[in-house]
């Protein structure tokens, strides 16, 4: 069942955005060739610690249950990347993930970043998915229907050759970090049954991966990683986006944070 958000809850839901949007700045600052991931989600978890925020991707249950605070998947990775010893090198694109918990309420981003200089391929790729996510946010303003907005999504990464992933899919966001409905980029038949209306208080996480060929992935051994089928690469952009009365509103917007 979807819960639309009060004014007033979607108040404290910005400030959670906000702290995500401060992390994802923390980010950006040390994406450089040799830094770790281990210490990129280092950083992130003492930001949310200070803040006094739970993180809300340490603990998720699996097979093993996820043992960090930031997802980051390099390259031909998709999603749930696990940090560790690895150094990102000049030409890697990093796909970063985090989200936490802060009064109650949560805020979901993620972001991809080039380190150094990446080759046309990446960053044609980069271009399309970053402007995936902000067409559907400007979209979630002209529409009624989520299925309207996914066919626009989909139809934009299609024309630039590029796939979309099925197996993953955007959320709304709340309390919880995955609440209903379901917010695939693209149009599903499950959408078709299950389309919602977009109306003031609505809340979703909206997070577009474009792979550069096959849209299949597959998860490592890890039980978590999760990479194209064919290793080609693939990027991942996500904000937390309330549809408030003026229009949407995105509440982890980095820019924003003095
Ligand atoms: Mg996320
Ligand atoms: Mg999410």
């Amino acid at each position: 069942m979807i819960s639309l958000k009060r004014p007033r809850e979607i108040e404290l839901m910005r400030e959670a955005g906000r702290l995500v949007a401060h992390a994802h700045r923390l980010i950006r600052g040390m994406i450089e060739p040799g830094v770790s991931t281990h210490e990129i989600d280092a950083v992130v978890e003492s930001l949310f610690t200070e803040a006094g925020a739970t993180p809300l991707f340490k603990g998720v249950p699996g097979k093993v249950p996820f043992p960090s605070v930031c997802c980051i998947s390099v390259n031909e990775q998709v999603v749930h990347g696990i940090p560790g010893p690895r150094r990102v090198e000049k030409g890697d694109i990093v796909k970063v993930d985090t989200g936490c918990r802060l009064n109650g309420w949560c805020g979901d981003s993620a972001w991809t970043y080039a380190v150094g200089d990446i080759d046309p391929l990446k960053q044609r790729l980069m271009k399309i998915g970053e402007e995936n996510l902000y067409l559907a946010i400007r979209e979630c303003g002209r529409r009624k229907r989520w299925s309207e907005v996914a066919q626009a999504m989909e139809l934009h990464v299609r024309e630039a050759g590029f796939s979309v992933v099925e197996q993953f899919v955007g959320h709304g966001i709340g309390r919880e970090m995955h609440e209903d409905p379901q917010v695939p980029n693209f149009v599903s038949s499950q959408l078709k049954r299950h389309d919602f209306r977009l109306e003031p208080g609505l809340v979703l996480a909206i997070e577009p991966m474009v792979n550069a060929g096959t849209k299949n992935v597959r998860v490592l051994k890890d039980h978590w990683t999760v990479e194209t089928k064919d290793k080609k690469p693939s990027v991942h952009f996500e904000h937390t986006v309330a549809i408030t009365a003026a229009g949407p509103e995105i509440l982890t917007l980095p820019e924003k944070i003095p």
